[in-house]
């Protein structure tokens, strides 16, 4: 679990275009970039904050919305491209993620048949789903 600063962070040379992989998808708070590593579905796409935000532990109730809009901009991506195909989003939780710059995947299913695919993106993943409702639950009462 390395300690590296933002400014040795990968996928901020990728969201500011200093890498040789540039984002598909940009807005004013996340963007979005192939993953080309791992071939371990038809497409796989990482959506990401551009915010240096570490991991999913990170995050706070404030950032909801946020984390809401990450799934949408997967959503319609890989609508865009497998239209009427089934999908899996998920994080990788803290010591098994990879890259320290929180990082939603996506998936176009099935995940290849590779037995460590099938671990890392099958059983490893947290839902969207549970990261909003862990920080629901950090809302104050008003
Ligand atoms: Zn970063
Ligand atoms: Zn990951």
């Amino acid at each position: 679990m390395g300690n590296k600063s933002a400014k040795e962070c990968i996928f901020c040379q990728i969201r500011d275009s200093k890498n040789n992989q540039a984002p598909f998808y940009e807005d004013d708070e996340i963007f979005a970039f192939e993953d080309i590593n791992i071939s371990s579905s038809r497409r796989h796409i990482l959506i990401c904050p551009k915010q240096h935000i570490k991991n999913v532990n990170q995050l706070n109730y404030l950032d909801i919305e946020l984390v809401k809009r990450l799934e949408q901009v997967g959503i319609q991506t890989l609508q865009e491209s497998h239209p009427n195909q089934q999908y899996r989003f998920g994080y990788h939780s803290p010591p098994l993620n990879s890259i320290d710059h929180l990082h939603l995947h996506g998936f176009v299913l099935p995940i290849s048949n590779c037995i460590n695919n099938k671990i890392l993106y099958g059983y490893f993943l947290t839902s969207n789903q549970q990261i909003i409702k862990k920080l629901e639950k950090q809302q104050p009462m008003l």
